[in-house]
């Protein structure tokens, strides 16, 4: 087979061990004779997957009792309308770190304006748009009388990152995206996390959402049944017929990260890989970052080619392919590179691609 580093921003690689347990289960689901994808969701075999499910996301995250742990089709875009009909009352604010952060808001601003609400109650409370959202906003203050104050932590685009759970005097939503699990996370200090599933812990087709039991019946406001949180916490996230595939592939991606000991271990594992990369775009004549240093995600490494280069990124991307690198293309909205090191990412996926930078630095700097 054909080797591939993978730096996809998502879909992304994923671990081989839940792959290939995966295509067992294609095969002959613990023993049922069928693939996994063709028993009843309301077998006693698939309600033990959706409870190892959730117990994997309590164990991993250590998330505390109150929590209730969703799995929903939709993805993350559609988790930005949920919050806004589960939470949105008179006023919440966003802090506007890049296009997804954007589009979250849009939906809580959709929700406003048809209630005939100004254009004020859902708004932006900081924004980095002057510099191409490569920065995180610092110094803004929250007020106290939000329904809810919105963050996205991870900015997959821009390469930026805000690394620590922060105490908020209303509730905080956060999309998590593209670094849930990749760190240990306070779960008490959110009110809400959600995220697509396709970064770090499975294939496309789920969300997870992590709803604080204080945040069902938050509004008086009427939520269509499939968008109200609190039909999936009382139907176990089977109301209606779940993305069964891709919890199933979420479920092997979850005993992996497990088996090499947790978010806790991971984290180290993240930290090693994202320094290998950024010390070489940082000591590399040719390369440079694109994020405030000290906003630099642990996941997304944006970079460009330096000035006097710059004719040269098309050579690059051509070499980088020639040696197998993958889904290294920065985002269109930013140029450039961008290299994904999500979970699955190995220590040598990064060391291939170092390796591929000096060469080309060779050929080229004299
Ligand atoms: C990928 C991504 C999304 C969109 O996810 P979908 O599941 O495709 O809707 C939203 N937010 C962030 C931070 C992302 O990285």
């Amino acid at each position: 087979m054909k080797k591939a580093y993978n730096f996809n921003a998502g879909p992304c690689k994923l671990p081989k061990e839940a792959i290939d347990a995966t295509i067992e289960a294609l095969k002959d689901f613990n023993g049922t004779g069928m693939p996994v994808i063709s028993v009843s969701h309301r077998s006693k075999e698939w309600e033990a997957v959706m409870e190892e499910c959730s117990s994997l996301w309590k164990e991993l995250l250590h998330i505390p009792d109150n929590y209730h742990i969703l799995f929903l089709g939709g993805g993350a875009s559609l988790q930005f309308l949920y919050v806004a009909m589960n939470l949105f009352d008179h006023k919440a604010a966003y802090l506007e770190t890049g296009v997804w952060a954007k589009k979250s808001l849009a939906e809580a601003r959709g929700l406003a304006k048809s209630r005939g609400l100004g254009d004020d109650a859902a708004y932006a409370i900081a924004s980095s748009a002057d510099k191409t959202y490569s920065y995180i906003p610092k110094g803004y203050t929250i007020p106290s009388d939000l329904d809810y104050f919105h963050i996205t932590t991870n900015n997959t685009i821009y390469g930026t990152e805000i690394k620590t759970d922060m105490d908020c005097p209303v509730p905080l939503v956060a999309d998590m995206s593209s670094d849930i699990m990749s760190r240990k996370v306070d779960v008490s200090k959110y009110a809400v996390i959600y995220g697509g599933a396709q970064k770090n812990v499975g294939p496309a087709g789920v969300a997870f959402v992590i709803v604080r039991d204080d945040m069902l019946n938050r509004v008086k406001t009427y939520i269509p049944t499939m968008l109200n949180y609190k039909t999936h916490v009382d139907g176990g996230s089977m109301f209606n017929t779940p993305p069964v595939f891709a919890i199933y592939v979420m479920v092997e991606t979850l005993k992996w990260l497990k088996g090499i000991g947790g978010v806790e271990k991971m984290h180290e594992i993240n930290t090693k890989k994202s320094e290998l990369l950024y010390g070489e775009i940082d000591r590399n004549k040719m390369f440079v970052g694109t994020a405030a240093k000290e906003d630099r995600s642990i996941m997304n490494h944006c970079f460009v080619m330096a000035p006097e280069y710059k004719a040269l990124e098309q050579e690059f991307m051509d070499f980088a392919k020639s040696k197998g690198m993958v889904g290294i293309k920065g985002h269109r909205s930013v140029g450039g590179f961008r290299a994904s090191l999500y979970n699955a990412c190995t220590i040598e996926d990064v060391q291939a691609l170092v390796d591929c930078m000096q060469e080309f630095e060779k050929m080229h700097v004299k």
